[in-house]
């Protein structure tokens, strides 16, 4: 097996040959390892394997070297010490939460979660006695607020799904290092390129790689990427024995969807800019919340710590429910899913679908109302997307 140096490499070559390991027949693309164990030349050499004296594989649900290879890949990229990769976003959030809580320790998070990122903590924590608080993650004062003398997790997405609002990351780890906790960063809005929250002095980064890693639609991932120190110290033994690791083969997609990630997210943003302000033009709609545009809220803090605007835009139409299904049923190329970061365009309905669980209250307090569209940009031609959106807006 030979290694690559990967030092020193910008995103777009770390994501084509970082974490490479190719086996003695030289293989241009990565080997897919699909197998659950490991064979030993001799009864010491398993001994010495388990003993963590030799280096080596044990069980795939420890690790497996296509997983591995994925995994220093993220790690390239993120330019964080060590990742563990897991069969799903959830996986990954729930095993970046719980492995360092226990009975009694509270936890801070930002309202605007993720469904089923707001279920564990509101729902499931509280069950194992965990406290936890949720706030409007806009404003740094409510987090300070919000601690307690048990308080040891900070969790935050930025920018929100699916109200693209944003959250002061290096606010939040500031307030996380000062009361001696952990701020935990769910990045899947912003993607790898355009926001680094272990930068902004986050303390550990979670991805659901179903979405802009993968970016075609195909398998469910997710990672957690920290410093070497936490993931040895509380991660690994949750990991090991509660077994939500990646399978091989979708590690490959996901190494794979890696080599082309920044060219699809340039390409996704750049539409998303020119669709979002195509929207925020048009009468037929009530509001726009982008990233990349000068009147999105939460401008100044963007400036600070995202790189470009986002692949994703959230946009009210005045016509409500009724408005905004017709809206949603006129368009031709894109589909409706509640996916995103994929190849195709997709669009949905949150107040139906991704959070129709939610009280309307608590909707309505997070911004989502019947108009409330969620758009995630594809990779089809920019001017086939503007005239698609265009022509649904005449239409109802
Ligand atoms: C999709 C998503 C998740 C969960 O990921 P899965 O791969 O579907 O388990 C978590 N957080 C955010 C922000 C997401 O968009």
């Amino acid at each position: 097996m030979t290694e690559n140096s990967e030092n020193d490499w910008k995103a777009q070559t770390a994501l084509v040959h970082g974490g490479v390991t190719r086996s003695h027949f030289g293989e241009t693309s990565e080997a897919i390892y699909l197998t659950q164990g490991f064979v030993y030349d001799s009864a010491e050499a398993a001994e010495a394997r388990f003993k963590g004296e030799e280096p080596g594989f044990v069980y795939s649900r420890y690790a497996n070297p296509t997983v591995d290879m994925f995994e220093r890949r993220m790690c390239a990229l993120e330019g964080a010490e060590e990742a563990r990769a897991m069969s799903s976003g959830m996986a990954a959030v729930t095993a970046a939460l719980l492995c360092s809580l226990r009975a009694g320790d509270h936890v801070v998070a930002g309202r605007a979660l993720f469904g089923s990122c707001r279920w564990v903590v509101e729902t499931l924590m509280p069950r194992y006695g965990i406290e936890t608080t949720l706030v409007d993650g806009a404003k740094l004062e409510n987090w300070k607020a919000a601690v307690r003398p048990n308080t040891k997790l900070f969790f935050l997405e930025s920018p929100t799904n699916p109200t693209l609002e944003v959250a002061d990351i290096a606010g939040v780890a500031a307030l996380a290092n000062e009361v001696g906790g952990r701020l935990v960063v769910d990045n899947v809005f912003a993607t790898p390129l355009l926001q680094k929250p272990l930068e902004l002095g986050a303390h550990v980064v979670v991805y659901s790689a179903t979405k802009h890693i993968d970016g075609q639609g195909r398998c469910l991932g997710g990672v957690v990427l920290s410093d070497r120190e936490w993931i040895d110290e509380q991660l690994q033994d949750f990991f090991r024995h509660t077994g939500p690791s990646l399978s091989p083969f979708n590690a490959w997609t996901l190494l794979k969807g890696l080599e082309t990630l920044p060219l699809r997210v340039r390409q996704q943003t750049e539409s998303a800019g020119r669709i979002a302000d195509l929207l925020a033009d048009h009468p037929k709609v009530a509001r726009v919340i982008y990233p990349g545009r000068e009147d999105h809220p939460q401008a100044d803090i963007i400036a600070r710590q995202m790189k470009g605007g986002s692949t994703l835009i959230c946009a009210e139409l005045k016509g409500g429910k009724k408005g905004a299904f017709a809206f949603e049923n006129a368009l031709k190329i894109f589909q409706i899913s509640n996916n995103l970061g994929d190849a195709k365009s997709l669009i949905t309905h949150p107040a139906t679908t991704t959070h129709k669980n939610l009280s309307d209250e608590a909707r309505a307090e997070l911004g989502i109302g019947d108009g409330t569209l969620r758009l995630s940009l594809g990779l089809e031609d920019g001017d086939d997307l503007l005239a698609d959106i265009e022509r649904a807006l005449d239409v109802i």
